[in-house]
């Protein structure tokens, strides 16, 4: 439990409500100073708000954001995406910097992590939607050319933008974001990402020049990471992979782990006390608590929503108030979506790493129903799935479990070491799904073979 004695008596008096922030002009919050490992203070939000000119793009600018926008559009109806990255491409190839002119004046702020960044990204967006339209890049162009375009193509002034965990430097950087929100770091596609203490190091350089983040306690690489930035909240939002955080990232040595907390066994980089942290589906902090209502599954959402929550508090959205809007979400791009096909009761969800697997298979743990697994090893899955060796699959034993997908055959080997039985069926999930009993299915794919099911249950 934490220390009340440690709390500053200044949050209680300037708290509004659920205690965390006053209106949208007098932006108070509570933080913690860089370098002050005591209690957390109570920071003014306009104090670090960056001061930047507001948009005042020149004619080349200009031009370019009317070409991205046309790209756009004429990718959206000819190919029925986004249409973002390339709107970003033609912005950035016709006035390279454009998407920093489109970002001054706005109100920006980044999610960036491993896993749930599409998710924590919408939640922030439904949080922050008051009046005002917010703009986001919901189809999960996170890299650069998707965040160029989503800065040409909307016109909101409050902007939520999920980032690739490699792109964060160059977000940064460009767009100048009011917070950056991090959830996890764990290993992604084995072929493609560097170490995740690499990852960790620019972060943690990159984030000095930013004025707030909000980041999970809980993941020793966020902590170490976050510690570069100027005022911190943390919020305990969970963390059930921990293979990727048995060493040190400031020094190097072991991290000590017990049930819920962490510490480096030399140096004085240890789990902080949260601000912000989860009893049962109620976000606590230290002036109250506010029962979450989500429709999206399992824990690890219940982390995403607290630490989407708490960035839209920082925004002067009262966390009492956001948490309502939250239940506006109920599935991002398809993940989570119950879909009806045939005799068949199905649930989605998306797994493209070690970590997303494990909580996916503990979310599913409870129940007994089949499984239908997809599983490739193409383009953005990464083409080296080795890491099926690092998650136990055995939450799956007793289930009939169906794999398809064009590395079904690593999968089905996987499956066998750990004592679960499992059919191969070859072609699209409507043959997977034709052997197995009416009623519920749970189907679980990676990356590309999730997107290939969802345009097959679109064209049913
Ligand atoms: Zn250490």
């Amino acid at each position: 439990m934490r220390d009340s004695n440690r709390l500053p008596r200044t949050g209680r008096i300037r708290g509004s409500g659920d205690g965390q922030v006053g209106g949208r002009d007098s932006l108070v919050y509570w933080g913690r100073e860089r370098g002050q490992a005591g209690a957390p203070v109570v920071v003014s939000g306009q104090a670090y708000a960056q001061a930047r000119p507001p948009r005042r793009g020149s004619a080349r600018v200009g031009l370019a954001r009317y070409a991205a926008r046309l790209a756009a559009g004429a990718s959206q109806r000819l190919r029925g995406g986004s249409g973002l990255v390339i709107g970003g491409r033609v912005l950035t190839a016709m006035a390279p910097g454009g998407a920093a002119v489109l970002g001054r004046g706005r109100r920006i702020l980044l999610v960036s992590g491993t896993n749930g960044k599409t998710t924590t990204t919408a939640l922030l967006a439904a949080a922050l939607a008051d009046s005002d339209p917010v703009g986001s890049n919901r189809g999960g162009a996170n890299t650069g050319a998707g965040l160029a375009g989503t800065l040409a193509t909307s016109d909101a002034h409050t902007v939520a933008l999920e980032v690739d965990e490699s792109w964060l430097p160059w977000a940064v950087r460009t767009t100048a974001p009011r917070c950056v929100v991090l959830i996890n770091l764990t290993r992604d596609q084995l072929s493609r990402h560097h170490e995740v203490s690499a990852l960790a190091t620019t972060w943690h350089t990159c984030l000095a020049d930013v004025p707030l983040v909000v980041a999970n306690a809980d993941d020793p690489e966020v902590v170490w990471a976050a510690s570069g930035a100027r005022v911190r909240i943390w919020v305990s939002a969970g963390e059930q992979w921990t293979a990727d955080s048995v060493v040190c990232p400031a020094c190097g040595d072991r991290c000590v782990r017990t049930e819920q907390d962490w510490a480096c066994a030399s140096c004085d980089l240890r789990r902080p006390t949260p601000d912000w942290w989860l009893e049962g589906s109620d976000l606590c902090s230290a002036s109250g608590r506010v029962p979450l209502r989500l429709d999206l599954p399992g824990r690890f959402n219940l982390g995403n929503a607290a630490l989407a929550l708490v960035a839209a508090a920082t925004e002067g959205v009262p966390v009492g108030e956001g948490a309502p809007r939250l239940t506006s979400v109920g599935s991002v791009a398809g993940r989570f979506s119950r879909v009806r096909h045939r005799d068949h009761d199905l649930r989605l969800m998306l797994a493209k790493n070690p970590a997303g697997w494990l909580e996916l298979l503990g979310l599913m743990a409870p129940d007994r129903h089949p499984v239908v697994l997809l599983f490739n090893a193409d383009g953005v899955d990464g083409r080296d799935p080795s890491w099926l060796y690092d998650v136990s699959f055995a939450p799956l034993r007793g289930r009939e479990v169906v794999v398809q997908g064009r590395r079904a055959a690593d999968l089905v080997v996987r499956l066998e070491l750990d004592g679960v039985p499992a059919r191969r069926v070859d072609g699209r999930l409507a043959d997977g799904l034709a052997g197995l009993p009416p009623g519920r299915v749970d189907v679980v794919g990676n990356y590309t073979a999730f997107q290939a099911a969802i345009a097959e249950l679109r064209r049913a």
